[in-house]
């Protein structure tokens, strides 16, 4: 036993394998880490029988940090009753009490050509979607019959309270241009009415320093594609987060640069929490997969994530960031990007500017 940091990695499915081990080996070049591989996913299935085999789940249990490739072959299984690979997630986010997603959006200056929107309107974006994971839609009561059905929306003021947390924790780490917006709909839901509260109050109470605002989910969706750069911290619930951070994946313009974090419990969590889950916004892209084409950058962004929020080492992750930005400044581009660089190219460029 050795007291170095303990990573679990999955690698899962498709083109998860590919990206995972670009990410461990920046890991690697960055610091000294005990790394334990398990299998997730459609490999698990055909391993064990279950996508996410007690071992797995156990080792992430006892992990500091989790890096996740991707689950999932794209197709659907010839048996219907068969486990799906993608309930491995929804049962790993349960079991590690994951509760607050981060998903950074930064635009790399040598990336703007491939945005669908104009360079001029996303130049210098640097937003963070902050979703609510646990609660509202996806987990209330349901019922349906042939003729009507319902999806109830349940949110209780402590988990308002700790996901607000969250967000402001971040904007009062970025300095003076802190500032949180908060999305709902509270002109029509209840739900957002106590949610607005609810934020208000933290903010008042905890936070007086960072700046908030409230919008309206309509207006919210429509201002990050016309004027992303306004925003910063972007706090939102369980289903407008889904939708907003999708939305968002746009202006980057390649889903394969994005990464993503999953943290559990408070006090503080952005701070060397326990039990994380990082992984990037990409799914196992089967069309790709096996090609060494994929773009390992949201994997290695999700690993600086990891280093910064998963094991309280900011300027690590720091330096991965940098080095990312300047590979992509040398002219390296995967295929999504326009380029021809492989996966590996790509990896050896970034380690040695490392
Ligand atoms: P899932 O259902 O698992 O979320 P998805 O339907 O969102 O999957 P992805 O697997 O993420 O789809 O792939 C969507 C498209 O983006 C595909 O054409 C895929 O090739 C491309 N893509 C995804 N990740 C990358 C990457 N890292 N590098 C290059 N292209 C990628
Ligand atoms: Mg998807």
């Amino acid at each position: 036993m050795t007291d170095h940091p303990r990573i679990t990695v999955l690698p899962g499915d498709g083109i998860g394998p590919e990206v995972t081990e670009a990410a461990v080996e920046v890991l690697s070049a960055v610091g000294t880490f005990d790394f334990d591989e398990r299998p997730i996913g459609a490999c698990a299935v055909s391993e064990t029988g279950a996508p996410l085999p007690e071992a797995t789940l156990n080792s992430c249990l006892e992990a500091d940090a989790t890096l996740l490739g991707a689950v999932g072959t794209g197709v659907p299984p010839a048996d219907p009753h068969a486990p799906r690979p993608e309930q491995a997630v929804l049962e790993l986010r349960t079991s590690l009490s994951l509760y607050a997603n981060l998903r950074p959006v930064r635009t790399f200056p040598a990336l703007h050509s491939t945005s669908p929107l104009r360079p001029e309107r996303i130049e210098g974006t640097d937003l963070t979607v902050v979703r609510e994971l646990t609660g509202g839609l996806y987990f209330g009561q349901r019922e349906r019959t042939s003729q009507q059905a319902f999806d109830t929306c349940v949110y209780t003021r402590q988990e308002i309270e700790r996901i607000s947390r969250v967000a402001f924790e971040l904007a009062s780490g970025k300095g003076s241009r802190a500032r949180v917006t908060s999305v709902d709909k509270a002109n029509v839901l209840d739900t957002s009415r106590l949610w607005r509260e609810v934020v208000q109050d933290i903010a008042d109470r905890e936070y007086p320093e960072v700046e908030l605002e409230h919008l309206l989910v309509d207006t919210a969706a429509m201002r990050l594609v016309t004027d992303p750069r306004q925003f910063d911290i972007v706090l939102t619930e369980n289903m407008f987060g889904d939708i907003l951070s999708d939305e968002t994946a746009v202006i980057a313009g390649s889903l394969g640069s994005l990464p993503s974090a999953s943290l559990p419990a408070p006090p503080n969590p952005l701070v060397g929490v326990r039990g994380g889950l990082f992984e990037p916004v990409h799914g196992s892209a089967p069309d790709i997969s096996g090609t060494g084409s994929a773009s390992p950058i949201g994997s290695i962004l999700s690993a600086a994530l990891m280093l910064r929020h998963g094991l309280g080492l900011s300027t690590v992750a720091n330096v991965v960031e940098i080095a990312v930005r300047d590979v992509l400044d040398k002219g390296f581009r995967t295929p999504d990007l326009g380029g021809t660089t492989t996966t590996k190219e790509f990896t050896r460029a970034l380690l040695s500017e490392l």
